[in-house]
């Protein structure tokens, strides 16, 4: 007899049943399946993710067990891992998420009052800055991955491919032996009673073979790997092939978040990575020294290039009627320059969040009842082909390109 599919181990893992009862999938991602759950000792409806990357799992504990106590990221109550199996995490269960708000209001064609806008923002912002604080780089921050409580609680989640910084600028390889041992030292406690003392470090990304050979490559530089995050919410020197970047890819992310959040569209909804640049240009105009000191050394500054934009749409185009505070607040994020973006701590502080109208209380946002299905913007990093030629300018749409002697140019119409 075929053995079950993998998607269903976790109804036979004896440890998980023995304290959990498996109920239906509520979702799936990249890497991993999630069930709601019951706990047997007290009826607490949780969620179990299982995740079938150990990378991945490795990288979402470590994060989580990190980020324990702040209010805005998902609870982590205790994970279940075993070599020959894939690791369960058990989370807080979360009704919805921020992609389904967004969805909600778009399909009624009511924009979010301001005063519920703040209380989103504000939640993820609190968020982010609890993941900054720690150093926890969260790589891949979009709507769907903000989940919101049946209260109104709006908490991040998916660490899947999050990294931890250290002083080097890296999150310090360890090899699969130290990997269990930590994982080992850990193993299956409660984490409401066994706060992690944040010492280990991550281990490297396994997106793909070749990712994992470019971040072997990459960590003994004391970098990642660029091919991170979902292409939307994808920060430029990411699409540019930078390998040192800092939190500012997150703010970036948080950027477009806040745009979408205002508009109720993605702000860059790009079909190929060389797209997403193109209407990032678009609308901020060409990316060179003037915008960003440093950029042409991006590994692939001079392999992409686009022929002069002359008159950039502006953000100001892209948030059409919405106030000039708003409009200031999204260009302190989605900027060239990563020095230059605000971090969460100085958002947090900004006066749009102090004037009227006021944030609402939580308890007054209004919580879609279920959440929309598996989002478009949703891929798998796998199927990233980076400036794949086929696959990227099958999709380009208006914009011509010519190959160059060392890469390709782009000719807006
Ligand atoms: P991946 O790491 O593979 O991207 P996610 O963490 O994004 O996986 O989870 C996949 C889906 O499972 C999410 O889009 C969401 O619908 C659901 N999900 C994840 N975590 C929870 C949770 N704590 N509560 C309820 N649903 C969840």
């Amino acid at each position: 007899m075929d053995p079950p599919p993998k998607s269903w181990s976790i109804h036979t893992r004896a440890e998980i049943i023995a304290k959990y009862e498996v109920m239906e999938r509520v979702g799936s991602g990249a890497y991993a399946d999630v069930y709601r759950g019951r706990r047997l000792s007290d009826g607490l409806i949780v969620a179990l993710k299982e995740i079938h990357d150990y990378h991945s799992a490795f990288r979402e504990i470590h994060a989580l067990q990190l980020l324990q106590g702040s209010p805005n990221v998902v609870v982590l109550h205790e994970y279940f891992y075993r070599d020959d199996e894939d690791a369960v995490l058990v989370l807080e269960f979360l009704r919805t998420d921020l992609a389904t708000v967004i969805s909600d209001a778009a399909k009624a064609n009511l924009p979010l009052p301001p005063a519920h806008l703040k209380r989103w923002m504000l939640q993820i912002l609190s968020g982010l800055h609890a993941c900054h604080r720690h150093m926890v780089l969260h790589r891949d921050l979009k709507p769907s991955n903000l989940l919101i409580s049946e209260h109104g609680l709006l908490k991040i989640a998916d660490f899947g491919q999050a990294r931890i910084l250290t002083e080097a600028g890296f999150d310090a390889s360890i090899d699969n032996e130290e990997y269990s041992r930590v994982l080992d030292d850990t193993h299956n406690k409660d984490m409401n009673t066994n706060i992690y003392d944040g010492n280990a470090t991550c281990t490297i990304s396994d997106i793909d073979r070749e990712e994992e050979e470019e971040e072997e490559e990459g960590k003994k530089l004391g970098c990642f790997t660029s091919c991170v995050g979902t292409r939307w919410f994808r920060a430029p020197e990411l699409l540019y092939g930078s390998r040192d970047y800092g939190l500012e890819v997150d703010l970036w992310s948080l950027g477009c978040i806040f745009a979408e959040l205002l508009t109720l569209q993605p702000l860059f909804p790009g079909t190929a990575d060389i797209d997403q640049l193109s209407r990032i240009i678009s609308v901020l105009g060409n990316l060179d020294e003037s915008a960003w000191v440093g950029c042409s050394k991006l590994p692939d500054y001079g392999i992409i290039s686009f022929s002069k934009v002359e008159n950039p749409a502006g953000l100001e185009a892209c948030l059409a009627n919405r106030s000039p505070d708003e409009v200031a607040l999204v260009k302190r994020l989605v900027c060239y320059d990563p020095a230059k973006r605000a971090t969460a701590m100085e958002l947090l502080n900004d006066k749009y969040f102090r004037e009227e109208p006021l944030p609402v209380p939580v308890s007054e946002l209004r919580v879609p009842l279920t959440r929309k299905g598996q989002d478009e913007d949703s891929r798998s990093p796998r199927e990233w082909d980076d400036f794949d030629e086929d696959s990227d300018f099958d999709e380009f749409g208006p914009l011509n390109f010519t190959r160059t002697g060392t890469g390709f140019s782009i000719q807006f119409p």
